[in-house]
C-alpha cells in the first residue's frame, strides 16, 4: 500500500469517523421488497430499456438488444447481494485456544461497490483488524463480510462503519478497526475528473482509539509486503 500512497499524491482525503454511530444503517433485519428475483429482473430490464430508448440507443442492434436483461440480471444476481439479509455470510467462531492476545489484521482485502449517489463503481481495499475476546473467526470470513457489505449502493464512510459494527457484533468485542482506501469513479470519470485521488476512511473502536495501538495498526497496514 505504500506504493499506492506514492502514486496518488495529488488529493488525499482522510475521514475519521470515531463518533459516527448515527450513520450506521445495516438494514439486515428488514427486506422491504416482496418481489421475487425473476420479477425484479423483469421490472429492472423494462425500466433500463426505457432509459436506453430515451438515450436513442437502437435496441434492435444485435449488440444492444439483450443489454436490458443483462443489466437487470447483473444487478439482481451479482452486484447487490448486500441488499438481501438472507445472503449475509454465516460466520462460525472458534475458541481462542492459543490465547493469542495480539492484534489480528487482515489487510489489502479487495472490494468493489457502487456509489449510491451516481451508481458508478467504487474500487478499493479494506484493512480490518481486531483484538480477540474469547472467540476468533476464520480470516476468509473477514473477506466475506467486506464483500457482502460492499455489494449494494454505498458510500465509503458508511461501509467503513458497517464493517466495524458487523464484526463487533460477531466477535462480541469493541476492539475492531477498519481502514478503507478506494478510488471512486464518480470522481475520476465525471465531475472534477480527478483520476489521481484516493479516498481513505478509518473507523476505530475500543482499544484502537488508544494512540499507541492506532499507530501500531497504521504501521502494520503501511508496512511493505
Ligand atoms: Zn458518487
Amino acid at each position: 500500500m505504500v506504493t499506492r500512497y506514492i502514486c496518488y499524491p495529488l488529493r488525499y482525503f482522510i475521514l475519521m469517523n470515531n463518533n459516527s454511530k448515527k450513520i450506521i444503517s445495516l438494514n439486515l433485519e428488514k427486506n422491504n421488497s416482496s418481489l421475487s428475483e425473476d420479477e425484479k429482473i423483469k421490472q429492472i430490464a423494462k425500466h433500463f430499456r426505457s432509459i436506453m430508448e430515451i438515450l436513442n440507443l437502437d435496441l434492435n442492434d444485435n449488440s444492444l438488444k439483450d443489454t436490458p436483461d443483462r443489466v437487470a440480471k447483473m444487478y439482481v444476481k451479482e452486484l447487490f447481494d448486500g441488499l438481501d439479509p438472507n445472503l449475509a455470510p454465516s460466520i462460525s467462531k472458534f475458541e481462542n485456544s492459543f490465547e493469542y492476545n495480539g492484534c489480528i489484521l487482515e489487510k489489502n482485502i479487495p472490494f468493489y461497490s457502487l456509489c449510491e449517489h451516481h451508481f458508478v463503481p467504487i474500487k478499493g481495499v479494506a484493512h480490518v483488524a481486531y483484538y480477540a475476546n474469547e472467540k476468533i473467526i476464520g480470516l476468509s470470513k473477514i473477506n466475506r463480510i467486506v464483500n457482502y457489505l460492499s455489494k449494494k449502493p454505498q458510500v465509503q464512510e458508511k461501509l467503513t462503519v458497517e464493517i466495524v459494527t458487523y464484526l463487533k457484533n460477531v466477535l462480541q468485542t469493541d476492539d475492531v478497526a477498519c481502514v478503507l482506501e478506494a478510488e471512486h469513479l464518480c470522481v475520476s470519470m465525471r465531475g472534477i475528473k480527478d483520476v489521481n485521488s484516493l479516498t481513505t476512511t478509518a473507523e476505530y473502536s475500543g482499544k484502537f482509539n488508544e494512540p499507541s495501538i492506532k499507530l501500531e495498526l497504521l504501521s502494520m497496514i503501511n508496512k511493505d509486503e
